[in-house]
């Protein structure tokens, strides 16, 4: 794990303008980075997501507190799946996609910036 500088590209619709987003990230898989978590405004939300170093596509896109975000990335990195590797060879990779739910579905049990499960380690 590092902190590593990393490239969010970000497309409004799938023919629309790529805007690249400078900002910093945590490894935590060859090819995959915790990011801060950007708004289609281009605005911080307040949670992080998962970075696709590569592509610099966020593989989530609403707001998760990092520690729901650390366990519900253990789904994607506790793969075999090598994250380096192209979005599209990814995305053709029959294996990627229910991993993925799996992640966003963990994902969205954090209640966002009233999460329980971080409000409970910091008091905790
Ligand atoms: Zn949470």
């Amino acid at each position: 794990m590092s902190i590593v500088p990393v490239t969010i590209c970000m497309q409004d619709r799938p023919d629309g303008p790529i805007t690249e987003l400078a900002v910093i990230g945590e490894t935590i898989a060859p090819g995959l980075a915790i990011t801060p978590g950007i708004q289609e405004d281009g605005s911080l939300h307040g949670g992080w997501t998962i970075t696709h170093l590569l592509s610099g596509r966020m593989v989530f896109t609403t707001s998760v507190c990092l520690t729901c975000l650390r366990i519900a990335a253990r789904k994607l990195t506790e793969s075999d799946i090598d994250w380096t590797r192209t979005m599209e060879s990814l995305v053709a990779d029959p294996v990627v996609l229910p991993l993925v739910r799996a992640f966003a579905i963990a994902a969205n049990a954090c209640e966002g910036e009233t999460c329980s499960v971080l409000t409970d380690q910091l008091v905790g």
